[in-house]
């Protein structure tokens, strides 16, 4: 059967979005419960690549306002160690909500269903909100951008979002071997689990202003204008794909679902036909340019999950000026850290004496709850993930400890 996609160009986000979702969306939506379910992942300002455009929700809330639909939430559920309404707010989405008198959530108020995948591959079962389970109809509503971690998050990833409170990093912290590595790794296997329990029945990605480089939350915007929106999340996903420059089995966690779903590339259409002509090739970026980008600090990693790698992007990409001109700073992540990772390099003898974090050629520091167990012997910022504003604020008080 043919999988339509419509791809719209334009200046003005919400007409874009309304216009994407009427072309897609054919049946009756009267009386249906409807969860719009935004990318809110990260805190992050309006219109700015990180969450979904508020105006791109408008356009949606409007739409399926003029169908009389009886329940309409908007909603997702933030990283662990964000305020999911906060994020909302920052983003522009819950003023919108209130100025359109629909209901914005965070995904975790529901409650919890735990729920078992069918053949599963790298997770016998998942903890996820309620609500996508409660309401009829489920829209994804993603931002176009790159990840460090999957090469892409798009229509299927943005559902990661619906996963319970802590569970949600519980796909970044599977340590067993893929099936087949060629094909991915455990994180995308993980999604492709996750994708055959919950799914969205139309996707909406934001394209209007997207993001390259060290997506999810440290790239660049790009100002690429454009709206997609299709009944298939695999063929949206696909059509975001070649807009942002990449082939069509670029993305591994994609190339897993396609096939679990058995989806062929010759039932795509898309609309209008001439629509690479608003594609541009974007910044890839994955976690070893990290370390080429910036030489202070220099993080540490031995077996860091990639929520910590995005909490570091963003450590990196909003701190990184702070210690330009000052003393080396190492900063350990992930589960596997040693005590000799952190000194060997810094011409240490490992002897912390009574300075803290503080040797005599720099700062070291150790991060995230995986490197509690370092926590005598070093600054230690707690999270899971941590928050990158903390990292810097445990950055400061090794310095203070040396001083
Ligand atoms: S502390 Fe960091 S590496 Fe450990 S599980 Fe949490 S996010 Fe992942």
């Amino acid at each position: 059967m043919a999988s339509e996609v419509f791809v719209i160009k334009g200046t003005n986000p919400a007409e874009m979005a309304y216009g994407a979702i009427k072309k897609a969306f054919k049946e009756d939506a009267a009386g249906k419960s409807v969860l719009l379910k935004v990318n809110t992942g990260f805190k992050g300002p309006a219109a700015s690549g990180i969450c979904t455009h508020p105006e791109v929700v408008r356009g949606l809330i409007r739409f399926f306002k003029e169908r009389d639909v009886g329940k309409l939430y908007v909603g997702d559920s933030s990283i662990v160690g964000t305020d999911s309404m906060e994020a909302l707010k920052s983003a522009g989405i819950l003023g919108v909500c209130m100025e359109e008198g629909v209901r914005c959530v965070s995904l975790d108020d529901f409650g919890v269903e735990k729920v078992s995948i069918p053949d599963p591959v790298m997770v016998e079962s998942l903890k996820l909100s309620r609500l996508p389970f409660q309401v009829d109809i489920l829209i994804s509503v993603p931002v176009i951008k790159t990840h460090m971690y999957t090469g892409a998050t798009l229509g299927i990833k943005n559902l990661k979002g619906c996963m319970y409170q802590k569970d949600k990093t519980r796909l970044h912290r599977i340590h067993r071997q893929p099936p087949d590595s060629s094909k991915g790794k455990c994180l995308d296997y993980g999604i492709m689990d996750l994708a055959k329990v919950c799914y969205p029945d139309y996707t909406v990605a934001d394209g209007f202003i997207a993001m390259e480089g060290f997506g999810p939350s440290g790239g660049t915007p790009v100002n690429l204008g454009v709206v997609v929106a299709g009944h298939s999340a695999v063929a949206v996903d696909l059509v975001c794909l070649r807009l942002m420059g990449m082939k069509f089995n670029a993305v591994p966690h994609i190339n897993l679902v396609r096939e679990n779903k058995g989806f062929e590339l010759k039932d795509l259409r898309v609309y209008p036909e001439n629509y690479m002509d608003y594609s541009r090739r974007f910044v890839l970026a994955s976690e070893h340019d990290l370390h080429q980008s910036y030489s202070n600090p220099r993080m540490v990693d031995r077996g860091a999950c990639s929520a910590c790698h995005a909490a570091m992007v963003q450590f990196f990409r909003y701190h990184h000026h702070e210690y330009a001109d000052g003393p080396p700073v190492t900063v350990g992540i992930g589960r596997d850290l040693e005590r000799e990772d952190l000194l060997c390099g810094s011409g240490q003898d490992g002897s912390m004496g009574s300075s803290g974090g503080r040797v005599p050629d720099g700062i070291v520091v150790v991060v995230g709850n995986c490197t509690a167990r370092h926590s005598k012997g070093f600054p230690f910022c707690k999270g899971c993930p941590p928050v990158p504003s903390q990292i810097a604020r445990t950055i400061k008080i090794g310095k203070t400890l040396g001083d």
